[in-house]
């Protein structure tokens, strides 16, 4: 497969495609050394994984790098980087409490009996992951299956590869890992013979892809734990700081080039604030500039996938075909075969277009103005995603109360997208955004065990027979 260069366009990068037999080739192999990864000490799982992050330390640089030409931003490649260290670490701290076996007791139902219960497994966890974070959304998944005691399958997005020869070396410097955690390469068709092959899913994508998963999944009769699109409402309260919703809002719909799952993506302002509020926003995007030449600086990288751009123009053409009008940005511009696009505010806009309600995944804010709560929060909840979302308000309370109300699984108040750094919060995915357990916390890992128990009768068993028919 050739592979294209977000910053300058060219498809200078050649993908290897795996074959169905190295596929299974490779199941094989995880399968035959699940039954000692599985019951070994979780301690040594756990040194593991931490001898992991070491060789990880030690490619920093190369990682980097190649994450950096994968996806055209340096500063983020760094914090990406970051992050997936700080998931194996912090993984690895918390996973002793997060896994602590039950004590036997005495069951409430049938005082007779005595419950142990024991916690297996799955063998294989497939792992399929997207291009906007390509590192950090492999590590989310696979991390807590591998500490579990399930062995991985992974297989991240065609679009940005170029760091898996750098994580496959790193996984190959440590030979416990490399029989228990193995990368597959390619696009949709891999990704299906993952689907066919694995024990469990950990998708992470569009909802589009996850809703083919879960079929297939389906007929397998495997679970399939999906984290997909979103379309993150903000509600700014009147009583809300509006430099520092300006400051989260700008950070969470543009950082990254709005290439985020939980970037906001619709905002809905009280009406008497809404002015304040956009000269605000306006204020911060006039500094922000292309970071299209890495000696120069500037804040914004690229448009990574050359779809999504096709998607955001449509969009934006539909909206201002609706009566929108763009108070910023708007063009996506070609700088030396890169796709450019800065901070776009939008006005004027209604749920009649497809800005507000399809996600856009790109550095768009479209803003709408309300009169009361209840109709803010209606306005929130008319989407068909529940990802995530945010309420701004100097009231903690109220503003607490208004995201109790919002259909999404994990809502920031008085900042945004705190999702992505606060990963010990159990939240659930709502809507067309996900399905099953939650990703972070405790359930993050006990996601991947399946639960037997022992009952074990302390007094004689019963017969049946020794009882009158007519006294049951
Ligand atoms: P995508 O759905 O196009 O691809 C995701 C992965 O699925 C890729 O590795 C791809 O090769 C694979 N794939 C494609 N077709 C498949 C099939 N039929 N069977 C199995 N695998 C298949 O998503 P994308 O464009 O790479 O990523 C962007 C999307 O990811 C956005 O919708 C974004 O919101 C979502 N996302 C969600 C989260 C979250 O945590 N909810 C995080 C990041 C990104």
């Amino acid at each position: 497969m050739k592979i294209r260069n977000p910053r300058n366009g060219q498809y200078d990068y050649i993908l290897s495609v795996d074959s169905q037999e190295t596929i299974q080739q490779k199941v094989r192999l995880l399968r035959s050394h699940y039954p000692s990864w599985a019951s070994a000490h979780l301690e040594s799982r756990i040194n593991t994984l931490q001898d992991f992050a070491t060789a990880l330390e030690k490619s920093k640089e190369v990682l980097i790098e190649q994450l950096s030409i994968d996806t055209g931003r340096r500063k983020i490649s760094q914090i990406e980087y970051q992050g997936a260290i700080g998931i194996i670490k912090g993984r690895c701290y918390s996973a002793p409490l997060m896994l602590k076996q039950q004590d036997q007791r005495t069951s409430v139902t049938s005082p007779t009996v005595t419950i142990g219960q024991q916690t297996i497994p799955y063998p294989v966890v497939g792992v399929i992951s997207p291009w906007n974070f390509p590192l950090l959304l492999a590590m989310i998944d696979a991390v807590p299956a591998l500490l579990a005691g399930c062995t991985v399958l992974l297989k991240a997005s065609e679009v940005t590869p170029r760091f898996l020869d750098v994580l496959e070396s790193c996984i190959e410097e440590v030979p416990a890992l490399a029989q228990v955690f193995q990368l597959v390469k390619g696009g949709a068709e891999v990704g299906k013979a993952v689907v066919d092959h694995a024990d469990v899913i950990c998708f992470t994508g569009s909802t589009a892809t996850g809703r083919k998963i879960a079929v297939r999944a389906a007929e397998r009769l495997i679970p399939a734990f999906l984290e997909m699109g979103g379309k993150d409402a903000a509600i700014v309260l009147e009583s809300a700081d509006l430099d520092n919703a300006a400051i989260g809002i700008l950070r969470s719909a543009a950082g990254a080039t709005g290439q985020a799952c939980q970037s906001l993506e619709r905002i809905y302002v009280h009406q008497s604030v809404a002015d304040d509020l956009i000269d605000a926003l306006l204020q911060n995007i006039s500094k922000v500039s292309f970071n299209d030449d890495y000696d120069k600086g500037g804040t914004m990288g690229p448009l990574i996938f050359e779809g999504q751009a096709q998607k955001i123009k449509s969009q934006l053409e539909d909206a201002v075909e609706k009566g929108a009008t763009i108070l910023s940005g708007g063009e996506i511009q070609n700088i030396n075969g890169g796709l450019w696009m800065l901070p776009t505010i939008v006005t004027q806009v209604n749920h009649g277009m497809q800005l507000m309600q399809e996600e856009t995944f790109g550095p768009v804010i479209p803003i709408m103005t309300f009169e009361t709560i209840q109709q803010a929060i209606e306005l929130a909840n008319d989407s068909s995603f529940g990802l995530s979302g945010s309420v701004f308000s100097r009231d903690k309370v109220l503003a607490t109360e208004v995201a109790s109300q919002m259909e999404a699984g994990g809502i920031s108040i008085n900042d945004a997208s705190l999702t992505n750094q606060v990963f010990d919060a159990e939240k659930n995915s709502f809507k067309e955004s996900g399905m099953y357990g939650s990703r972070m916390g405790a359930e993050g890992l006990t996601r991947f065990l399946r639960k037997k128990a022992f009952l074990i009768q302390n007094e004689k068993a019963a017969s049946i027979f020794t009882q009158e028919e007519n006294a049951m």
